[in-house]
């Protein structure tokens, strides 16, 4: 069997590292550090949690815990068996102690016969072997200049500018009303639904909007300053457009041209458009609208816009560093290249977001690669498990508005007869998931 060569010792990187060493494979795991620093990374040990030490909620039925139960019981190394070991309290979440985790992933891969450990920068990928790539947000020059020459310089992003995304049913539609811009609609259906202002309620939410709190930045590339301005103008967060004037964002992001309020007759003062994605089932995306601001202050702020009074957010806006592909444009669901399929990509650059999302295509990558160097077919996972959902939205989202994602329900298939009290529909979400993961495994083995 070939050896997989796997650029990146991060999350995904180990994670796929131990799939392929269980499946019987040999991995060699490249890692640049301590060599070659990042801007975030501050250890030479394997997967270096850079920022929060929390894994995300443990809570039964909520769409974090169905991501690491499934990776549980797919026979995790992160999750199943490095997390409990390096386990901290903190109520309902799975917290880390950072040292602790990543001194034993380090352990346990140098420990593993069948995984070689190279400290050196990956700077080709040589089209003789099976990559997986996962180099994670922060991917050296040299390797990001070798994956735009396989993707296309235009299928590689260096910023993440994520706007928030809601879900349908907090939306109130006696004031967001659908409509396109001067009735124009790519399928003869009104696109968007509009929140209108007017401006008093403008003015209102500019004021909130200027006072709120930003998220501290990282790293320094991530600070806005005149040597950053040239990120910022290609993704500017909406503070930022703000600052700028108080009508400058009713001249941008939120203008009111070829919209009007079937309440009034007229058009409103400004608007916020909500795009619905075809990847997402029962979610909003309001446009435009991604931002630095604290979560709370987010929640806050945001609740001011007409119509999203009482709006629940399935994830927040942000902006910052980070190196990932047009997954929907490049892979399939098994997160193989479609030009080149001996070439997996993991991790964050893959167009996921966050540690365990980033774990869970280790895992997938890892698993695929290995299926692959033996002469099989690598499988995708079933669509109803929230690693399928995963994999499906990074190979299947719509590529022209293509946003990094976290696990969320509105990644997972609607139910058929959806109960009404969303408990017991997220739970019966998750049941149907993991049924499908079990089925899968039976199958499988
Ligand atoms: C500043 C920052 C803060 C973040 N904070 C959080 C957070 O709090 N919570 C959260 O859930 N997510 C967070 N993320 C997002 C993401 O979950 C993490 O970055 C996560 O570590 C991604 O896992 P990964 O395996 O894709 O990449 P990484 O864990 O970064 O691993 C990639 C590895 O590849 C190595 N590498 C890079 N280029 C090369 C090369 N050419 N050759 C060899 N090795 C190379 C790097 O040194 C690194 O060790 C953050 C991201 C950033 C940038």
């Amino acid at each position: 069997m070939k050896q997989i060569h796997i650029a990146g010792g991060g999350l995904a990187g180990c994670e796929a590292a131990w799939q392929v060493a269980r499946a019987g494979g040999r991995a060699v795991l490249y890692e640049m550090r301590p060599l070659r620093q990042t801007p975030a990374h501050k250890t030479g040990d394997l997967a270096e949690l850079v920022c929060s030490n929390s894994l995300k909620s443990e809570q039964a039925n909520s769409a974090p815990w169905l991501l690491k139960e499934e990776l549980r019981r797919l026979g995790s190394l992160l999750i199943g068996e490095i997390s409990p070991r390096a386990r901290v309290p903190a109520g309902h979440a799975l917290t880390v102690d950072r040292e602790i985790f990543a001194a034993e992933i380090t352990r346990a891969m140098e420990a593993d016969p069948a995984i070689e450990i190279r400290r050196e920068e990956v700077t080709t990928l040589d089209a003789n072997h099976v990559w997986i790539i996962a180099s994670g947000p922060l991917t050296s020059d040299a390797l990001a200049q070798e994956i735009a020459r396989i993707t296309g310089s235009n299928r590689l992003y260096f910023y993440d500018s994520i706007s928030p995304i809601i879900d349908a049913e907090s939306i109130d539609t006696s004031i967001a009303f659908r409509a396109s811009r001067y009735g124009k609609s790519l399928d003869g259906t009104a696109d968007y639904l509009n929140c209108p202002f007017d401006k008093v309620q403008y003015d209102a939410f500019l004021d909130a909007l200027l006072a709120a709190e930003s998220v501290p930045a990282h790293i320094e590339e991530d600070r806005p300053g005149p040597e950053n301005v040239r990120y910022f103008e290609a993704c500017l967060p909406i503070e930022e457009i703000a600052r700028r004037g108080r009508d400058t964002l009713r001249f941008g992001p939120m203008k009111p041209m070829g919209l009007t309020d079937p309440r009034t007759g007229r058009r409103p003062y400004a608007v916020v458009q909500l795009r619905q994605e075809d990847a997402r089932a029962g979610s909003y995306n309001l446009v435009g609208f991604q931002n630095h601001m604290r979560f709370g202050d987010q929640q806050r702020v945001l609740r001011l816009i007409p119509g999203l009074e009482h709006a629940e957010f399935l994830r927040f806006g942000q902006v910052h560093r980070n190196t990932y592909i047009n997954g929907p444009a490049l892979l399939t669901p098994t997160l193989q290249m479609r030009t080149r399929p001996e070439v997996f990509f993991a991790g964050q650059i893959s167009g996921v977001e966050g540690y365990v999302e980033s774990i869970a295509t280790g895992l997938i990558a890892g698993r695929g690669a290995v299926a692959l160097a033996g002469g099989q077919v690598p499988r995708a996972f079933p669509r109803g498990t929230a690693m399928g959902s995963l994999a499906a939205y990074v190979s299947g989202a719509d590529p022209l508005h293509y946003q990094p994602a976290n696990i969320t329900f509105d990644l997972l298939p609607k139910l058929e007869n959806p109960p009404r009290d969303k408990k017991t529909r997220y739970a019966e979400v998750c049941r149907r998931a993991l049924d499908a993961l079990e089925e899968y495994l039976c199958a499988h083995v």
